[in-house]
């Protein structure tokens, strides 16, 4: 009851980027409990993440002050003391700790022009986003700057600006209410979007057809009208057979095809090469199945494609939302009501920062840093000749490129590449090699053990800030706590560093800086933070009374000739095939309980309990061929490394492949993975390596 907390704070969940709305119940000065509320993506509803993941907050590993790495630490490495983990560093004061981040990235700077990268957040709200990629390109003078959207979406971004000129959804998820057909591809929403999973079912409740394609089971297989459990990295084959079916039985919509779009004859003629009768036994989905799901699909009234990682993080991750988006628009079913494109986003505020501008290749709002007359107008609110026009790095090649001796310094900001890259020996090893790392984090993360200065920074529920969610949402994030001990709000300190670094900075409230984003962000029209005080505005918002628009492209797309295009796509093997020494399939991802690389949920007590142990899965047929005992360790190994996980039986896993998770750093499932990108998004593979796995 009410007399049970001091104040409830409304805000945003910290976790996925459904973004549901949620009050804190604050006690004592500690979140005591958390409620939903009526969010336009939640309607009061929170998965077991927003309801008990909270409580990491107030855990005791938080960093309460800046740490400076000892002179007489070893070697920079893992390998610390978890007895005493801080035992490599020692404690300062935030203006030692500030003056040795920015002298060390000024020393580099001064030297060379070009060695300093950055790594923002996708945690942190849409102004420290923009903050971040502004200090990078103005304090060093070029585009290195990247986050964790190259390791989700970056592919499907790539596929959506490219045929349809715009990088976000073109319906919120909640859309589906007013769909007949819905297909989920390479995506787990009971597990990784859970609340949005509700609706999912709601929908197939109703009587709503839903298409689950995935190379694993999963919980919504039972709701589903069809589930395709297709080979995995087989998506181009068995989309293409799908559309070739559409083409030979003339499903298409002609009307839409020739009034909203270019390429057709060309796509039509190369959907000729695949059959399903062809593309059936690569596939491993019959040739009836194919054609049934081509029917319902373009025989829907209205219809949804969904889509996750399964689909993005592939070499051919951006020809998979390519086809995606060729189905949507060869059969209309796109700008309606109860129709659309969506990646289903991972983290909060993943989409708020990538259209913040941390990314490489894009300012604010995709606006190219190759194209002349954004520069300048950037140059002109920046104040300066300042926006290098060359693209900078990604993630993967920024690791790269500080083994080739290219980058000697880098600021990381809330992301853990030590958990979180491909191939993570290879990214742990070039960490260690960067003559000055600053990180700036809630924890002691695993990239944390790496730096020379480590600043302690806030977590969402102590700060003030906006953020986007996969359905185009702003909303409002207010602080319920404050920081612990001499922590600090993310904004408050990458303004410090900008300010030591040279640059002329004096926001004092992030309502300032979200004043300088909506000067180049036509996404921020008519959205105001007076407004999002008092509500979520969907972007685009088309007057200031406007909610904003569910439904995007109506009257046609932001492209030449206002149409939209059809690229057509190949069937490409995955980087690394199963062959006789590592004959499994090695896939990754996420469970329920624990979040991308466990720094919060595994600290999160009600969390941790539920998940304590890594694990990974296999079906119980393998599991049993190679001797393996459910519960026991297992050795998975690939070319890169090889893990020690306790094995899980899991009849959802097909017989030649192995799941396992990326949360925990005892068993870390990136030491496995492959690092080959795809060449447009520089997405890396994380669904697909060779592996093989033994009974230890
Ligand atoms: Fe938080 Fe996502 Fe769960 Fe909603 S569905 S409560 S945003 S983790």
């Amino acid at each position: 009851d009410s007399k049970s907390f001091d104040r409830e704070v409304k805000s945003v969940c910290s976790y996925c980027g459904v973004g549901c709305q949620l009050s804190f119940k604050v006690k004592d000065e500690k979140i005591a409990w958390v409620d939903g509320i009526d969010g336009p993506s939640n309607e009061s509803r929170l998965c077991v993440k927003g309801r008990f993941g909270f409580d990491y907050i107030a855990h005791p590993h938080r960093l309460t002050k800046p740490l400076i790495r000892r002179d007489d630490a070893p070697a920079k490495g893992l390998n610390v003391d978890p007895a005493n983990p801080f035992t490599h560093f020692r404690e300062a004061s935030w203006e030692e700790a500030l003056d040795f981040a920015a002298k060390g990235m000024s020393r580099l700077r001064d030297d060379t022009g070009k060695r300093v990268a950055g790594f923002g957040s996708a945690k942190c709200s849409n102004e420290e986003a923009y903050l971040f990629q502004k200090l990078i390109r103005q304090g060093f003078g070029h585009n290195n700057v990247d986050h964790c959207t190259r390791l989700c979406h970056a592919s499907s971004v790539a596929a959506l600006l490219e045929n349809v000129g715009g990088g976000g959804v073109t319906a919120t998820f909640n859309e589906i209410e007013n769909a007949d057909v819905a297909i989920v591809i390479g995506a787990n929403p009971t597990e990784n979007h859970p609340v949005a999973a509700t609706y999912f079912k709601q929908f197939a409740k109703r009587g709503g057809k839903l298409i689950i394609m995935d190379p694993r089971g999963q919980g919504l297989k039972r709701h589903s009208s069809h589930m395709l459990q297709f080979r995995p990295g087989t998506d181009v084959a068995m989309l293409n057979a799908i559309m070739h079916v559409i083409v030979e039985e003339e499903l298409y919509d002609k009307q839409y095809i020739a009034g909203f779009t270019e390429n057709w004859e060309a796509m039509k003629e190369h959907l000729t090469g695949f059959p399903p009768s062809k593309m059936s036994e690569l596939c491993g989905i019959d040739e009836a199945t194919l054609r049934d799901v081509a029917r319902t699909f373009a025989g829907a009234r209205a219809g949804m494609i969904f889509w996750g990682m399964g689909v993005s993080q592939h070499i051919h991750g951006t020809d998979n939302s390519r086809c995606l988006i060729s189905l949507a628009l060869m059969t209309g079913q796109i700008g309606r009501s109860g129709t659309g494109l969506h990646p289903l986003r991972g983290q909060n505020n993943v989409q708020g920062a990538s259209d913040a501008g941390l990314i490489p290749m894009f300012l604010p709002d995709y606006q190219s840093v190759a194209d002349d007359g954004v520069r300048s107008a950037f140059n002109e609110i920046w104040g300066g000749d300042i926006i290098d026009r060359e693209k900078g790095l990604t993630v993967v090649e920024i690791m790269d490129a500080i083994h080739a001796d290219e980058i000697r310094g880098m600021y990381i900001l809330g992301e853990n590449p030590a958990m979180s890259d491909p191939d993570a020996d290879h990214a742990r090893d070039a960490l260690a090699k960067l003559e000055h790392l600053v990180v700036q984090d809630i924890f002691l993360t695993e990239t944390a053990n790496y730096a020379d200065v480590i600043l302690p920074s806030s977590a969402w529920p102590e700060k003030t800030g906006t953020v986007t969610n996969t359905n185009r949402q702003v909303q409002m994030g207010r602080p319920a706590v404050a920081p612990p001990g001499e922590a600090k709000e993310d904004w408050w300190i990458t303004v410090e560093l900008a300010r030591r670094l040279g640059l002329d900075w004096s926001y004092t409230h992030p309502s300032q800086v979200f004043a300088e984003m909506k000067l180049s962000m036509k996404s921020f029209d008519n959205i105001t933070w007076e407004r999002l005080e008092k509500e979520a505005v969907t972007y685009p918002s088309l007057s200031p009374e406007d909610p904003g628009q569910p439904i995007l492209f109506a009257d046609g797309y932001p492209r030449p000739d206002g149409r939209a295009r059809f690229t057509p796509a190949n069937v490409t093997a995955p980087a690394e095939v199963p062959d006789e020494q590592y004959p499994m399939i090695l896939t990754t991802g996420r469970q329920l309980e624990h979040w991308h690389t466990g720094s919060m949920t595994r600290r999160a007590a009600v969390l941790d309990w539920a998940e304590p142990e890594a694990n990974a899965s296999m079906h119980p047929k393998t599991l049993r061929r190679l001797g393996i005992e459910p519960g026991s360790i297992m050795k998975v190994e690939t070319r890169r490394g090889a893990i020690n996980i306790m094995a899980r039986a899991d009849r959802a896993v097909s017989e030649d492949m192995i799941f396992v998770p990326f949360a925990y750093v005892e068993a870390s499932a990136n030491i496995l993975t492959n690092p080959k990108l795809d060449p447009v998004g520089k997405i890396p593979e994380f669904k697909f390596a060779a592996c093989r796995v033994s009974a230890t």
